[in-house]
């Protein structure tokens, strides 16, 4: 029997096919669990250059689940939207009778830009997709886990979160609230036997990366690939991130070998920042 077999997830931001919300749902799915999909579908119109998923990609993502064998469900969904997200949660539970794991996935920012240039909508953008969604989407589905005896959530933070990074205060702020949220979370829910943890990805090839990457090679007068290369040379295990990355640690978090486990972050960073990657030793 597969470890998560009978279980059913409740994905968020899984609406590109690479990102790394599709790739966790596929990953779940491969370990027996039915998936809801969900996504925003569709751009923000007060942020033409920021793109998100896109509808077709959100169906695409749920009819390969769907294919491996396990149920799966595209559902539209604001996480930054109170209403969005309780008929989101409600449609799941009437569709797949129950939800045991929420990976708060979807995130994002319309764009970084120095701090004296950075506008309030944008500020307040950042906040809403990153932690008012995380906030919300726990808030309507932990009901229905404390109903079902328990439950696993898992919170994408990111690096940025705990280590700062230039023109990105609106994201590292949101995503530092993640971290909170998570462990105010954690106490709050261990008597329901909700685990509830938080991952940090650091350099994850991904859509949003390329379109991060390349904004900041615009800004240093570099190109996206020599950025790589330099990400790639400060990292220990040598390489940036993939989805399949993060997604297995969100599969460890959501599976019983973690059931000991609340309040806890897990780095996806391969090593970066612990030193210099660049002076390997002679054995
Ligand atoms: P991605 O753009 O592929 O995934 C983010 C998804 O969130 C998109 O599909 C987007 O449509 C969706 N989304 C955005 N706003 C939404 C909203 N209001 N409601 C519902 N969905 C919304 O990018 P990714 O790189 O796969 O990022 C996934 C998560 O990982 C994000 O939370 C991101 O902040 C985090 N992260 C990524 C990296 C990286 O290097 N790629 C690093 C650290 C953290």
């Amino acid at each position: 029997m597969k470890r998560l077999e009978g279980k059913v997830a409740l994905v968020t931001g899984a609406g590109r096919q690479k990102g790394i919300g599709a790739v966790c749902a596929r990953r779940l799915a491969s370990e027996g669990a039915a998936v809801v999909v969900t996504d925003i579908g569709g751009n923000f119109a007060e942020f033409p250059d920021y793109k998100v998923g896109a509808g077709e990609e959100l169906a695409a993502v749920a009819e390969e689940i769907g294919r491996m064998g396990v149920k799966a469900l595209p559902l539209f969904a604001d996480v930054a939207d109170e209403e969005s997200v309780g008929i989101m949660v409600r449609e799941a539970k009437e569709k797949m009778g129950r939800i045991d794991i929420l990976v708060n996935n979807a995130g994002g920012s319309p764009g970084p830009a120095p701090l004296t240039q950075f506008s309030l909508a944008a500020w307040e953008k950042t906040l809403a997709i990153n932690l008012t969604g995380t906030f919300l989407c726990c808030r309507e589905v932990v009901p229905l886990m404390i109903e079902q005896g328990g439950g696993k959530i898992v919170n994408i933070s990111s690096r940025a979160a705990r280590r700062g990074a230039i023109w990105m205060h609106a994201y590292s702020a949101a995503k530092a609230g993640v971290l909170g949220l998570t462990y105010s979370m954690a106490v709050e829910l261990a008597p329901f036997n909700i685990c509830v943890n938080a991952l940090c990805p650091g350099d994850i090839e991904t859509e949003l990366k390329q379109w991060g990457l390349e904004m900041e090679a615009r800004v240093k007068g570099k190109t996206a690939a020599e950025l790589k290369e330099e990400i790639a040379g400060a990292t220990p295990l040598g390489r940036l991130g993939k989805p399949e990355d993060v997604a297995a640690a969100v599969a460890f978090f959501v599976s019983p070998d973690s059931d000991y486990l609340t309040g806890e972050v897990i780095n996806v960073t391969g090593g970066y920042g612990l030193g210099n990657a660049t002076a390997r030793p002679a054995y």
